[in-house]
């Protein structure tokens, strides 16, 4: 178990002063739900923990025309009662019923879900659909970058010692009329993912799409928003042997990025499935 000072900073200029100052010897703590994990297997070794879970600039969930915006430390049990959310976000919304259980969701922070960097992230897909830009703060000043740019490979943050994420800004899309998101876990509760992806969609009266975005996770080193999915389905009426042709391409696309390996045979069938099953709904008889 690590020996690391705990440090409670009581603002955002108290944090960034200390990562300043000790940034690679220190390790940022939220909920711990990771971190902890982590220190137990004896992985992080830091001097300092810095705790905050309680820097009032890291919370708050606020919408406009133009924007939402999710503090880091805004937890899974917030986003999960989160009617902003589920009205401008509802994939984002909807990934925090199945992550984890009450207990983890009551800590867990979307800020520590992405800084982590799990390829299996429940939130990184939610985010990168709705093109989200992470905002970070260190004494150098404030940045944002995509959120695809955070994890460099798996468990891999791309971010220097002394920056801590903020908050995420995500686009809302307009008028959008269908969202999902759907999970594969080994186990119907406390799964971590083995697939998770996220769509929004705008079906126009005549049925035709006009609009789609589809993340996938778990399944590549860092989740991937799936353009060539999204571009063959713009413009389409879908049928089922339409949702299921791109099932397969999704499943082609996919491994053409990760190679194949022992655990194809079962992906390969199960990414088409759940897009499948995620898209279906947009099929009118
Ligand atoms: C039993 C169990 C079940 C789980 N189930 C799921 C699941 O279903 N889906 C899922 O996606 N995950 C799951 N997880 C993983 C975990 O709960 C999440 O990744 C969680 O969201 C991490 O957030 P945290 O606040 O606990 O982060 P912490 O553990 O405190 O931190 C995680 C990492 O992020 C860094 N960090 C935290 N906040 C910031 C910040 N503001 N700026 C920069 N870096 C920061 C930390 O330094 C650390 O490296 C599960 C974990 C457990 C133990």
């Amino acid at each position: 178990m690590s020996h690391a000072q705990y440090i409670r900073p009581e603002n955002l200029d108290e944090a960034l002063d200390h990562l300043h100052r000790n940034g690679p010897r220190t390790r940022i703590l939220a909920g711990g739900t990771d971190l902890v994990v982590d220190l137990r297997n004896g992985d992080a070794g830091p001097d300092f923990l810095l705790d905050v879970s309680r820097l009032t600039e890291l919370k708050g969930i606020e919408a406009s025309t133009e924007q939402v915006s999710v503090g880091a430390g805004v937890t899974l049990s917030e986003i999960q009662s989160s009617d902003v959310l589920k009205q401008h976000a509802p994939a984002l919304h909807r990934c925090s019923f199945t992550f984890a259980s009450q207990q983890i969701r009551n800590v867990a922070t979307i800020g520590g879900n992405v800084a982590h960097c799990s390829p299996c992230g429940d939130t990184v897909p939610p985010l990168v659909i709705h093109e989200a830009r992470t905002v970070l703060a260190s004494k150098r000043g404030r940045r944002e970058v995509p959120i695809e740019h955070i994890a460099s490979g798996p468990y891999a943050c791309s971010l220097p010692a002394d920056e801590i994420i903020v908050r995420f800004i995500l686009t809302p899309a307009p008028a959008i009329t269908f969202s999902d998101f759907q999970k594969i876990g080994r186990r119907k509760s406390l799964a971590i993912a083995r697939i998770n992806a996220a769509a929004m969609a705008r079906q126009e009266p005549d049925g035709r799409i006009s609009f789609l975005r589809f993340a996938l996770g778990s399944c590549t080193p860092t989740p991937q928003r799936m353009e060539e999915i999204e571009n063959g389905m713009i413009g389409q009426r879908p049928t089922a042997k339409l949702i299921w042709e791109t099932g397969q391409l999704l499943a082609d696309r996919t491994i053409a990025i990760t190679g194949r390996r022992p655990s194809t045979i079962y992906k390969e069938t199960a990414i088409q499935g759940l897009f499948v099953r995620m898209l279906t709904p947009l099929v009118r008889i």
